[in-house]
């Protein structure tokens, strides 16, 4: 059986604490691979290789271009390799092998776009015509960048390819749940002309080899994505060293359907919305917010539609959706169905573990939809990453806005109406940092992405996922010098 090992300083190695962590499939429990578990000593070496590195300036005096170059490299090994990672994937995580296909081809594309941005920098005009003022940027220095297992490649790939154009080294987290990627993702650098000790990656549970990534003096910045409790665990400990934070947190997505919308793309993209993935999507609509006119309508076919899911696992061609990624998120997934329907939520369909031939081995639940629920409710407040649409009624536009906004965080949401200026408005009053008018889930590598409120800090992807690694410099350069004569000066004439 294959170890999957550290990436440190160009060699692949084992713990020193020696022991093996095995991956089993959430869909059967079969062990897929094995992979060293990391302790504090692996990480202090990860972080010294990549502060060393750093410091020698070997990648961050290569050229913009050449780092662009590398960029293209990358991705056209990644897209060679494609396969490969998609199976990889899809073993870890059971997710079906055509929705790691897609997540491949979407980290392809992720690197394909960070290429084409420019080298950032302006002049600044002072006022003044000996001085010569400029903004220059530069990699912010050590990165450590935590990922979690819903998306384990792609969100990596959010962070390391701006992170190599900035020129920046890191060390790579990986979920301890699903790290097989990230270790085929370091060959691929390798392979594609990384110098060693630039990119590096560590294995191993959050507690563990997580902790010591945010509290050590020589990393500058880090860049996570995970659940609120951790992000809250990680600005903490971050602010001991003043390091830079950019949190990708969860969601509690509003999906606002008016009367007037298309009522079939409403429904039909409602279900994927919340049932994608088995609903392990930070950015799943799990808030059906419905306009009292058409809840009978919207609900009864929304619980048709969930009611005919296919659950499988990833080699079953007939599966629409899969297994939660363990036995411990399952329990809390459920949990949240226990409290939906304690605190009077009505449930409609679903609402249990699934054990139907072939699925009894693994973490699936049925999709379920709660409805008659409101915003006291835990089941509509907090995030259970789970396959759970919770259906609220509004009667006014801005009853539907003000319940939008009625949580703590500030992912994404939608609405659907043909009232286009009604979109608008609905849009510009929800205070999420992604909104789809008449569509829900689309995400580019060009556009911003990222939350309001508890749902994170800074941006991933588009010009402003690049600055996140990147430090402005302000140079200014005086070519008349002259005395500045603030304090008397007795021997001055
Ligand atoms: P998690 O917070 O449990 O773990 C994420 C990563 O953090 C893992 O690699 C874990 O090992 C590590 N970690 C855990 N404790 C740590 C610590 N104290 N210090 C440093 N690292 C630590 O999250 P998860 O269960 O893997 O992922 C699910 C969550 O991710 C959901 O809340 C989801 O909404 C969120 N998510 C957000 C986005 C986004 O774009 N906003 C995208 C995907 C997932």
């Amino acid at each position: 059986m294959t170890l999957l090992r550290h990436y440190i300083n160009g060699k692949w190695q084992e713990s020193a604490s020696g022991r093996v962590r095995e991956i089993r499939s959430p869909h059967d429990q079969h062990v897929v691979v094995q992979a060293t578990e990391g302790n504090l000593t692996d990480v202090l070496n990860a972080i010294e290789a990549a502060h060393t590195t750093f410091e020698s300036g070997i990648f961050r005096s290569w050229s913009w271009q050449d780092r662009q170059s590398l960029l293209l490299r990358i991705a056209d090994l990644i897209e060679r390799d494609a396969d490969i990672y998609a199976k990889a994937e899809s073993g870890d995580t059971a997710k079906r092998l055509i929705e790691a296909e897609y997540d491949i081809a979407d980290v392809i594309s992720v690197f394909r776009f960070n290429a084409t941005l420019k080298e950032p920098g302006h002049s600044v005009d002072i006022g003044r015509l000996e001085i010569e003022s400029r903004i220059a940027y530069e990699p912010v220095g050590v990165c450590a960048l935590i990922g979690p297992w819903n998306y384990p490649l792609l969100q990596i790939s959010w962070k390391v390819a701006p992170a190599l154009l900035a020129g920046c080294s890191f060390i790579v987290k990986p979920s301890e749940l699903s790290p097989s990627t990230a270790v085929l993702l370091m060959h691929t650098l390798t392979e594609a002309g990384v110098p060693a000790g630039v990119a590096n990656l560590i294995l191993g549970a959050g507690s563990e080899v997580g902790t010591p990534l945010t509290s050590d003096p020589r990393v500058d910045l880090i860049s996570f994505t995970g659940g609120l409790a951790t992000g809250r665990a990680i600005m903490a400990s971050a602010a001991r060293t003043v390091k830079k934070v950019a949190l990708e947190l969860g969601g509690k997505n509003p999906n606002i359907i008016f009367a007037d919308a298309d009522i079939d793309a409403a429904i039909d993209n409602a279900v994927t919305a919340g049932f994608l993935h088995s609903g392990q999507v930070c950015s799943a609509g799990t808030r059906l917010l419905v306009e009292a006119s058409i809840h009978d309508r919207v609900v009864d076919e929304l619980v048709r539609r969930a009611d005919e899911i296919t659950l499988g696992g990833p080699d079953n061609e007939a599966a629409e959706t899969g297994p939660l990624i363990s036995e411990g998120h399952l329990n809390k997934v459920l949990g949240y169905i226990e409290r939906a329907v304690k605190e009077g939520a009505t449930l409609r369909v679903g609402g249990k573990r699934a054990l139907a031939p072939g699925l009894e081995a693994g973490w699936y639940i049925e999709p379920t939809v709660f409805d008659g629920c409101s915003t006291e409710m835990a089941s509509v407040q907090e995030e259970s990453f789970g396959p759970i649409i919770t259906v609220e009624t509004f009667t006014t536009e801005e009853e539907a806005i003000a319940l939008g906004n009625d949580t703590i965080y500030g992912l994404s949401g939608a609405v659907w109406s043909a009232d286009l200026g009604r979109c608008d408005r609905v849009a510009a009053g929800l205070r999420h940092g992604t909104i789809w008018i008449n569509d829900y889930g689309p995400y580019r590598p060009e556009a911003e992405w990222g939350g309001f409120k508890a749902s994170g800090v800074g941006r991933e992807l588009g010009g402003s996922g690049l600055h996140e690694y990147l430090e402005a410099k302000h140079l200014w350069r005086n070519t008349s010098p002259g005395r500045s004569g603030w304090f008397r000066d007795s021997g001055h004439p």
